[in-house]
């Protein structure tokens, strides 16, 4: 499958993923996006039928609001944690971390048409649990070829990196990190996966990136 990288500034991304009914979009980028997305989808010549969100930062639903306008038929997916923080609930469960919840959370007046949980399936995307940059974060494996949509799991801006530790080239998604003992925790389960590709939420594709995945972890630990 060839992966549809739609990037603004260069360095936040959403992807469009092919599927038998339609376009998957995964993440929405920032607010104003929504032109660039449009388009992208119709030089694919296909709808997007869905709306696949991989966490609640305002980097990743920025557009969703317009799409979802645009789109009046698409389903909109979340993970049920994270759909907590889509609506601007900021409350924590007893049984996670308390840590404070980092970066923006500006929310969205769309909700989820659905909620997901870790191991269910959207199109051939798996839902994998990625929690530690937010609560509910979750990736993305695509069953047909593993490329793994991994959020910001893994940014490869700068040089692979997980979240667990600021990468000085790019430290944005750290800083935006809650719990970062669970972001490495997460960084070495998608490691685990072996996935042919990462396509992570900030900075380029990797093909092959087993080895790259390795040292990011060796160095957030
Ligand atoms: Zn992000």
């Amino acid at each position: 499958m060839p992966v549809n990288r739609i990037a603004k500034f260069g360095f936040v991304n959403a992807y469009l993923v092919a599927e038998d009914d339609g376009l998957t979009l995964v993440d929405t980028m920032l607010p104003r996006s929504e032109k660039q997305i449009l388009a992208a989808a119709e030089r694919l010549g296909a709808p997007i039928v869905r709306i696949a969100l991989t966490h609640a930062h305002g980097d990743h639903i920025g557009s969703l609001d317009a799409l979802a306008a645009a789109l009046p038929g698409a389903e909109v997916l979340i993970s049920t944690r994270d759909a907590r923080l889509l609506a601007k609930d900021m409350s924590l469960d007893p049984g996670e971390p308390q840590d404070k919840l980092r970066g923006d959370y500006r929310g969205a007046a769309t909700r989820p048409t659905r909620t997901v949980e870790p191991g269910e399936r959207i199109g051939s995307l798996e839902v994998v649990a990625a929690p530690g940059h937010t609560p509910g974060q979750v990736a993305f494996l695509d069953t047909r070829d593993r490329t793994l949509y991994a959020a910001d799991a893994y940014s490869t801006l700068g040089g692979v990196a997980t979240t667990a530790k600021a990468n000085w080239r790019f430290p944005l998604p750290a800083l935006a990190t809650w719990h970062k003992p669970t972001a490495l925790e997460t960084a070495k389960a998608l490691r685990a996966l072996d996935p042919a590709r990462l396509a992570p939420g900030h900075g380029k594709v990797v093909e092959a990136p087993g080895a790259a995945m390795d040292r990011a972890i060796a160095r957030g630990a």
